[in-house]
Formats: structure tokens, C-alpha cells, sequence
């Protein structure tokens, strides 16, 4: 029986709701370990802090951050840390349980965690980031922790923020705690590869679904939405395929060229401006236009939520990679489907970051470092392996990529939790 939480309001159209029918959809193919189902609607554990720091001009102010360990059952938690000014506890509570899924779809040993704070970093000065983020770590101390679960940069947080979550979470130890978190910078203890490896993923996948589809990578046109992390070192991957990419949006603005525009001198614009918006090699559109250019594959990097029913009924694109969390609403989907745009899931797509992220970790265990190409190779792998696994298990039910990867996972994941028992 399904006993609702509490704490959230039921909405179909938020993340959390999102994830609900997700899982609700995945139920049939579960045989008997569906009796363990509802664990995956109730996170294990959610908490929320209170995050006051000293500003420059000498004010106080609270920020609201929070930590939530979905599922523990295959492991530590892991998952991202989200710096924006929207996050909410129920979207961190939808971005942890899609970290469940991802683990278990690529198959590492991990659970699924996620964190956030109410903030927009933008806004912060150098040392106020660093105050927030050193008291946030504080704050969420007592339940992360090399075996208990493992943060990482997502929107908004990167290697620096990474170094003093390392640095705050040692001090209060007592010990360099280096496997606390993932996405360090590389001479303390972070991987070669890692920057880019969620990027990379979302080029593998992209890959292998086009060769399956028939789409040649050579001269297909790429549209992307988020310049960030993601979108930037995937759009760099599949131009070095031989793509070009037509269209991009960032919070500073859309551009397009249906020529094909150069990610060299791209990059070099958001490095210097922090967004794509005064980019010369392309010409300046609407935002809302983006979502009619003219190409073979969509990549939304961004926010979740982004394509809505009337935007799915509008794309252009074959092939849609979903480098973002929950980019498409759940009727959404359903439009792309009945359109046959195939749809790459988040919940393999960009599971490239957590996996250069287990690396990493296993790395840090074994004071024995890699090298890029081995990271690269093995990435390369366990991508195409996973992939091809979710891919039988779709063609075998007739059923949508993000289903069969729910199917692959939840699999896992119950079985985890059946195998195990429960406590007392
Ligand atoms: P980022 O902060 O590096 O980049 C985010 C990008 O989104 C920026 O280009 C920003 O301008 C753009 N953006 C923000 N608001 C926008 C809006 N309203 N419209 C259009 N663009 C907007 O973040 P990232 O790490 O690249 O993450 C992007 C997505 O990928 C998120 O959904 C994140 O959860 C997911 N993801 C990230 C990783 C990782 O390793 N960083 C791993 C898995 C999934």
C-alpha cells in the first residue's frame, strides 16, 4: 500500500513527481520483488539545515541547504551538491532518487544521495562561498563520510567548492578525509578525466543510440541547452566526431548558426563572460525559438523540467540526450514517444560523472592514480556495456529506454534490499 509522505505536496509536474510516476510505470516488469517497491518512494533520510554565514559588509544572512540520502541499500549514498537560488527540498529529494537509479543502471556499488542550498552563488563573494560552503559541510557532517556517502559538484558547485567541502569535512575528523567527496581538483586526490566525464558520457551514449538509429554523426546538427560542465565538453565530443552544433542556450541567452559554430571560440567567450549571450559567431534568437531549431539531436544540459508537452510537440530533433536531471516532463515523454524521437534517459545518459567519480574514489582508497586514457577507456566501457543492457531489456518489453533503465536499476536495487532484510 502506498502511504504518502508528509512533507511534500503530490504534483505531477514537480521533480519528485516526476520520479513517483517514473517508478510507477517500471512496476509491471519487477515480477516479485515488486512487494519491496515502496522503498523507492520513501527517501531515508532527509535533513535540512540552516546555513548562516557572516557577510563581506559585515550583515548575517541564512541559507537554507539540505542533504538527502534516497537509498542506502547498494551502498554509501552519492550524489551532487546543488548551489541555485530554486532548489527545494523536494527536488533534491527527486535528484537523489534518480542518483539510486543511476547508480544501480551503471552498476556501481553506491545509493543514491543529493544536496543543495538555496543560493545563487553568482551573488557571492569568493569568501562568502567559501564561509557557506565550510558551514554547510559542518552542518551536514555527521551523516557524509567516505563510507556513508560521497558528495560531488552539480549546478552552481565545482572543484574549489569541492576542495573546502575535503578540507572542512578532514578538519573536523581530524584526518585528510580525501574519499569524502568527488570532483576535487587533481592534486587533492581528484581524478584525471572527471571534469569532462559526465560530457563524455552523454557522447557515448549518444553514439552508440545513433549508430543504432541510423544517424550519422558526421554533419548531424546538435542543438544544446546549458553551457555548463555538461553541455560544453559534450558538444566539444561530437563536433570532434564531426557534428556541428547549430543552436545553444544558457541563462544568458539562445544563438544559433545553422553552419555549425566554433566551440574553440565559444568556450573562450563563456570563460571570459560566464555565458554564450555575446558570442559573435552566431547569430542572437528568442529563447523560446530554441526549441524549433532545425537539427538531428537535442541536448538539454540545463535545469529539469525544460521540455514541456507543447515543446515536445514541437521539436525537430531524432534524437534526444538528456545530459540534465528530469529535463522532460513525464507527458513529455510520452509525446516524444508517440512522435519516435528516441529519448536517451538521464538515468544512463549522464551517469559518465558518477562513474569517473567511483574511480575517483577508488582511487583516493588505493593512493594509486590512473591515467586519462585508462579512465577514458574504462568509462568508455562500462557505458556501452550498461547501455546495451538497458537496450536488450527495452527491445525485450517493448518498452521506452528510461523505462527499461528503471527496470535495470529498480532490479538491483530491490534485490539489494530483499537480499539484505529488513532491520530489526
Ligand atoms: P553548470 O552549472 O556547469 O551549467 C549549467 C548550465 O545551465 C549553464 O550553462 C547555465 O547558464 C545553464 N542554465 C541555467 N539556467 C538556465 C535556464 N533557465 N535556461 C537555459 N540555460 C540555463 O551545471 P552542470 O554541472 O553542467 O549541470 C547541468 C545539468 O547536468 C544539471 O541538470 C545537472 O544535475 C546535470 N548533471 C551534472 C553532472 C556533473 O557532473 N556536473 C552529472 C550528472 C548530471
Amino acid at each position: 500500500m502506498h502511504e504518502p509522505l508528509s512533507y511534500v505536496t503530490p504534483n505531477p509536474h514537480s521533480a519528485w513527481g516526476t520520479y513517483l510516476l517514473q517508478v510507477d510505470r517500471v512496476l509491471p516488469y519487477l515480477g516479485p520483488l515488486a512487494r519491496w517497491s515502496e522503498t523507492l518512494k520513501h527517501p531515508k533520510r532527509a535533513l535540512i539545515v540552516d546555513v548562516p554565514i557572516e557577510m563581506d559588509d559585515g550583515s548575517v544572512r541564512h541559507f537554507e541547504g539540505y542533504r538527502v540520502q534516497h537509498n542506502l541499500s547498494r551502498g554509501p549514498g552519492k550524489g551532487g551538491v546543488r548551489y541555485h537560488p530554486d532548489v527545494t527540498l523536494e527536488e533534491v529529494m527527486a535528484l537523489s532518487a534518480w542518483m539510486t537509479v543511476k547508480n544501480a543502471a551503471v552498476n556501481l556499488p553506491y545509493g543514491g544521495a543529493k544536496g543543495g542550498i538555496r543560493v545563487d552563488p553568482r551573488q557571492l563573494s569568493h569568501k562568502e562561498l567559501e564561509r557557506l560552503t565550510r558551514r554547510y559541510t559542518s552542518e551536514i557532517g555527521f551523516i557524509i563520510g567516505p563510507q556513508q556517502d560521497i558528495p560531488a559538484p552539480d549546478v552552481g558547485t565545482n572543484p574549489q567548492i569541492m576542495a573546502w567541502m575535503m578540507d572542512t569535512y578532514s578538519m573536523n575528523v581530524g584526518a585528510t578525509a580525501s574519499g569524502v567527496v568527488t570532483g576535487k581538483p587533481i592534486h587533492l586526490g581528484g581524478s584525471l578525466g572527471r571534469v569532462k566525464a559526465t560530457g563524455r558520457g552523454v557522447f557515448v551514449t549518444g553514439r552508440e543510440a545513433a549508430r543504432r538509429i541510423g544517424l550519422n554523426l558526421d554533419g548531424a546538427r546538435i542543438a544544446v541547452q546549458g553551457f555548463g560542465n555538461v553541455g560544453s565538453a559534450a558538444a566539444e565530443l561530437f563536433t570532434s566526431a564531426g557534428a556541428k552544433v547549430v543552436a545553444v542556450q544558457d541563462h544568458t541567452g539562445t544563438i544559433a548558426n545553422a553552419g555549425g559554430m566554433d566551440m574553440a571560440d565559444l568556450m573562450d567567450v563563456v570563460r571570459r563572460d560566464g555565458g554564450v549571450g555575446a558570442f559573435t559567431g552566431a547569430e542572437r534568437i528568442d529563447d523560446e525559438a530554441f526549441w524549433d531549431t532545425d537539427c538531428d539531436i537535442l541536448i538539454p544540459a540545463a535545469l529539469e523540467g525544460q521540455i514541456t508537452v507543447a515543446r515536445a510537440n514541437r521539436l525537430k530533433a531524432k534524437l534526444v540526450l538528456e545530459g540534465a536531471n528530469g529535463p522532460t516532463m513525464f507527458d513529455a515523454d510520452d509525446v516524444l514517444t508517440d512522435r519516435g524521437i528516441l529519448v536517451v534517459p538521464d538515468v544512463i545518459c549522464n551517469a559518465g560523472g558518477v562513474t569517473v567519480s567511483y574511480f575517483e574514489w577508488v582511487q583516493d582508497f588505493s593512493s594509486f592514480f590512473w591515467t586519462e586514457d585508462e579512465i577514458n577507456v574504462r568509462l568508455d566501457k562500462i557505458m556501452v556495456d550498461a547501455l546495451r543492457k538497458i537496450w536488450d531489456m527495452a527491445d525485450r518489453h517493448r518498452i521506452t529506454l528510461r523505462t527499461a533503465t528503471f527496470a535495470v536499476a529498480c532490479e538491483r536495487i530491490l534485490m539489494a534490499r530483499q537480499e539484505r532484510g529488513l532491520y530489526p
